[in-house]
């Protein structure tokens, strides 16, 4: 057999009688081992006999599968330090061929050759060149590991308002329980960093932050403890356990054999029966280590490979003339940032507090001449401003590693709080991701130019309307107003836009609904018109949030995971 394989030859051995190392055979399939893949893996493995594949892309960087790396202690003693993990782990979406012009090479040194309409772009490896880049989402990035971006995340698990979910087809009383199921899974909690079970504050920064929120800011903001998927550890309460995709799939030796997990291995495509296109017969990998092409086959398939891998997989697999809402629909969130330094009149009121007292005398006693009556393992703050009417995005008052935001030097870290407010987008048909190709004569798909896994490579067209644009700005300037509140603002972490995409909380792309013209999947994320083919993930979203998606996502998922079920109970019949 040739290491790649063509459609003819997929057909041809999967009528094989015999025996091949070249088909893997399972119950389910399930692509991306992210905690979307975890939540249909679980449920299927609890709920049924059946035996699951999953495959992912990328390699297992923990000896746990799809571990947090920020439970490491190393990263809870400096937060700053997650920031280079967060930065090696998020590979960007679309990026444009670079201006290679170098006005200083003026030796022999090659350069790109100046094309009829005199410019001179040079297209390396996984750039875009048909990216508009003013409707790119420049920082839009996807994470290629086990355990996807659950193994860097921060965790919050808000439960959107009634207004940031409109679209969603799942009846309210079922979404509900769902969302409650959900939140047992991601081990959701919101008061790990108010007070332990003597009823002493666990963190001073964030009952003081939380305080000086609550008694200043005016209206009714509902402001909280931000809900997290973490929870402090018992055997030492001074470092927690943040979720992961294994905080999900739970102990895999507990299945006895019945999970199997495929790492460094591309789900490439889902391949259609020959005489009926809505069947799914297998599906075509590619074993990234040894270089050639395998072929799954199982009852039922489930594409779980995050907001842009998702759609890139059903594009590749020839769907995206079947689905017309296939990349559409798309939104993201913006983002407003800035990190200030705490106020005097604040580290006062720590000083003075009777409830700290001692805590703080133990520590000035071990560091002499510690200006700050902050302990070192004193626990970050961790607030939320809800998204209300009034108000409508979600904010989080914290400290916490993205790719940005590390404070280094600049000053102490335990005065140093970060603002980031999330916005909505309106939601848009045009706006959308499409992936390079074209379908051969026939009916193959051949993909255009790839990105550096060779799959079809995703552009851009977004665009912020008028309202998005006007919400934006008030959002700045209520993101100001909160600031101001709590100190003055580091220099270097000034108010500031982030780059469109930075959010990583796209979605639509693979939208739930009702109508198959408007959407990908139905309500129980099957994809219209299939029976054997699944959609997981931030892209079924069907609705514009503020709020952070995942819980969302798992929250559908668990819905689309009983339809699995139920199709695997069916054909035991
Ligand atoms: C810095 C940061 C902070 C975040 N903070 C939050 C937060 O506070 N709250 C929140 O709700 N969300 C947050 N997120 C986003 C959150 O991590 C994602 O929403 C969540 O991980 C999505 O889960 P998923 O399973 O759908 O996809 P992913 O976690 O993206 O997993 C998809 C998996 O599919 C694999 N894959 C892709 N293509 C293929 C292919 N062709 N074949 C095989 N495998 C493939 C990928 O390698 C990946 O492992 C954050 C993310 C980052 C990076």
């Amino acid at each position: 057999m040739p290491s790649r394989l063509n459609n003819e030859d997929i057909y041809n051995l999967i009528q094989q009688p015999v025996a091949t190392d070249l088909i893997e055979k399972a119950d389910v399939v399930i692509a991306g081992s992210g905690p979307v893949g975890m939540t249909y893996a679980r449920t299927i493995l609890e709920k049924t006999k059946a035996t699951v594949l999953m495959i992912e892309v990328g390699s297992q960087d923990s000896p746990v599968i799809g571990e947090h790396h920020k439970n490491s202690i190393k990263y809870q003693k400096d937060i700053d330090a997650f920031v280079n993990v967060i930065k090696g782990a998020l590979q960007t979406v679309s990026a444009p061929p670079a201006d290679t012009y170098i006005p200083t090479l003026v030796g022999d040194g090659w350069t790109p050759p100046v094309s009829e309409n005199g410019t001179s772009t040079l297209i390396f490896q996984g750039s875009n060149p048909n990216q508009i880049r003013e409707k790119n989402l420049k920082a839009s990035a996807v994470t290629r590991t086990v355990g996807g971006m659950s193994t860097h995340w921060t965790c919050a698990c808000p439960t959107p308002h009634d207004q940031e979910i409109v679209n969603n087809p799942i009846p309210k009383d079922e979404r509900d329980k769902l969302y409650e199921q959900a939140r047992k899974l991601l081990n959701v909690h919101n008061d790990q960093y108010d007070k332990d079970s003597e009823g002493d504050d666990i963190s001073i920064r964030h009952n003081v932050v939380k305080k000086t929120l609550l008694e200043n800011l005016p209206g009714n903001r509902k402001i909280q403890s931000l809900p997290l998927a973490v929870e402090r550890r018992k055997d030492n309460p001074t470092y927690v356990t943040w979720s992961g995709a294994n905080t999900i799939l739970g102990d895999p030796t507990r299945f006895d054999g019945r999970f199997r997990l495929r790492t460094e291995t591309r789900f490439t495509k889902l391949v259609p029966d020959k005489n009926d296109p809505k069947k799914i017969t297998s599906a075509k990998l590619r074993d990234l280590k040894n270089d050639r092409d395998i072929i799954a086959m199982a009852k039922a398939y489930v594409i779980t490979c995050g907001a842009i891998g998702t759609p890139q997989v059903l594009a590749n697999s020839n769907l995206a003339t079947q689905i017309p809402a296939l990349g559409r629909y798309l939104c993201e969130q913006s983002l407003s940032f800035c990190q200030i330094v705490m106020k005097n009149e604040i580290i006062d009121y720590i000083d003075k507090n009777p409830d700290w007292k001692a805590r703080i005398e133990a520590h000035r006693l071990k560091h002499k001449g510690d200006p700050l009556p902050i302990p070192f393992s004193d626990p970050e703050p961790q607030v939320m401003i809800p998204y209300t009417s009034d108000f409508p995005w979600h904010c989080q008052i914290h400290r916490d590693a993205f790719s940005y935001g590390d404070v280094g030097p600049r000053a102490d870290a335990r005065v140093v709080v970060d603002l980031r407010f999330f916005g909505r987008q309106e939601i848009k048909k045009e706006n959308r991701v499409y992936f390079a190709g074209e379908a051969t004569a026939r009916g193959e798909w051949v993909a255009g130019n790839t990105d550096i896994y060779g799959m079809p490579q995703a552009t851009f067209e977004v665009e912020r309307s008028q309202k998005d644009k006007t919400n934006d700005q008030k959002m700045m300037k209520d993101m100001c107003a909160v600031a101001s509140l709590l100190g003055a603002y580091l220099p270097g972490s000034d108010p500031q836009f982030m780059e469109p995409g930075l959010a990583l909380h796209i979605t639509g792309t693979t939208r739930i609904g009702n109508n198959p013209q408007e959407s990908v999947a139905d309500p129980s994320s099957r994809v219209h018109g299939f029976k054997d083919l699944w959609v997981g993930g931030n892209g079924c979203i069907p609705d514009s949030t503020g709020s952070n998606p995942t819980l969302t996502s798992v929250m559908i998922a668990l819905k689309g995971a009983a339809a699995v079920v139920e199709l695997l109970n069916d054909s035991q019949k």
